[in-house]
């Protein structure tokens, strides 16, 4: 059962019952049988969500994204090193910067607010500056752009710089092959589509990655070190017992439970349903009069320009009738739309969904929108 008010932002998220059931629970010991058997399965679960295959390394540290970010900022790169990032928005701004404090002579191809990179313009900066890696945000949630995850990939390989994609807007709800694309780092965080509460940064990285780090002449931080983590997690996933710093031991046998149910759907499964409840979300908005700032949108979140005669107003007239959406983020942008997350459990609950259309069409009527509230529920209905 989702809560009231219905939490519809790009993260935190509404979270599974069986997920809230296995949080709701007395800490346990970070060397407690159970809390190591489940450590492991999560562990296990990772490669089969990122679609790893063995050779790859899944980590799970408590944090959030911008911790896994820095960890792959400070892990991959030495100060010196030309490094790329496809920048489509607030979290390629803020992986800039992270870059850039660790000393890198940082790159960038952009596009405006709402638009993604055309893959032949990354392409050409590759082959111009043969950069040692290539970061970018395969969701960007400050605008709701995706990027070609598979494409940016196969682009890194051919001027064999590693690729680092930043997926917490999209791990676990939008299409991605760690093992087949050949990506190098996909992270997230616990919070968004993964379906937990926030505290764990989680991210999965490839041999080549490994090896990347091994060769680096300027150690990360300690606490960020994946060769610190390394051995922990070896340890954990088989059960052994190991210790470097605690571990959340209530949310890592939370994370096993969300991924489970993940697997037990089937990822493809997963993927799919995100697709579809995008695709309703977004003709039910358009059927209503709204238009997407996103020229390349998501399945996990739908930017939505405000319509004539609403503003950021709005949200408290929509937050009164119990749901939660997000304003703008981009800078740039900011003032002229609001964003509806959809992903995790509650893409399984029609109800909930319905909801949200009619309390965002509502809200905007409220205030002075100009939306036909009416139209969009019938979309969304499909009548
Ligand atoms: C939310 C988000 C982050 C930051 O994650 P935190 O857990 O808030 O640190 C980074 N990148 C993207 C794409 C995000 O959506």
């Amino acid at each position: 059962m989702p809560s009231t008010p219905l939490l519809m932002i790009p993260g935190p998220i509404e979270i599974s019952d069986a997920v809230f059931a296995a949080t709701c629970v007395r800490p346990a010991s970070h060397l407690a049988p159970g809390f190591k058997h489940a450590f492991a399965g999560a562990l296990r679960k990772m490669r089969t969500v990122w679609r790893a295959s063995a050779d790859h390394h899944p980590f799970v540290v408590a944090g959030g994204g911008t911790l896994a970010m820095e960890a792959a900022a400070t892990n991959l790169v030495d100060p010196g090193h030309t490094v790329l990032v496809v920048n489509t928005g607030v979290f390629g701004d803020r992986m800039v910067e992270m870059l850039r404090r660790r000393g890198a002579n940082v790159l960038q191809v952009g596009a405006e607010p709402g638009h993604t990179v055309p893959l032949a313009e990354v392409r050409n900066a590759l082959h111009e500056h043969r950069p040692h890696a290539l970061f970018a945000t395969h969701v960007d949630t400050s605008t709701g752009v995706r990027v070609d995850v598979a494409g940016l990939a196969g682009l890194a390989r051919e001027v064999e710089a590693l690729s680092i994609f930043d997926g917490v807007c999209a791990t676990g709800a939008e299409v991605f092959e760690m093992a087949s694309w050949g990506a190098d780092v996909y992270l997230t965080a616990s919070q968004k589509a993964i379906g937990l509460p926030a505290g764990l940064a989680l991210w999965m990285a490839s041999p080549r990655a490994l090896e990347a780090r091994r060769a680096l002449n300027s150690p990360p931080p300690m606490t960020l070190d994946w060769l610190a983590w390394l051995p922990i997690l070896e340890a954990y996933g088989r059960e052994d017992d190991a210790y470097f710093s605690t571990p959340p031991t209530t949310l890592i046998p939370a994370l096993d439970v969300s991924l489970g149910e993940l697997v037990e759907e089937g990822i493809d499964a997963v993927f799919a349903r995100h697709a579809s409840v995008a695709a309703r979300m977004r003709g039910a908005f358009g059927a209503m009069g709204l238009q997407s700032l996103s020229h390349a949108p998501a399945n996990t979140i739908t930017a939505l320009l405000w319509p004539n005669g609403a503003d950021g107003r709005a949200l408290a007239a929509i937050r009164d009738r119990g749901v939660i959406v997000a304003g703008g983020l981009h800078p740039v942008v900011r003032s002229t739309y609001f964003r509806v997350g959809h992903m995790g459990a509650v893409t399984r609950d029609v109800d909930a969904l319905r909801r949200t259309v009619e309390a965002v069409g509502e809200g905007l009527r409220a205030v002075g929108g100009e939306v036909d509230v009416a139209a969009g529920l019938a979309a969304f209905d499909g009548v």
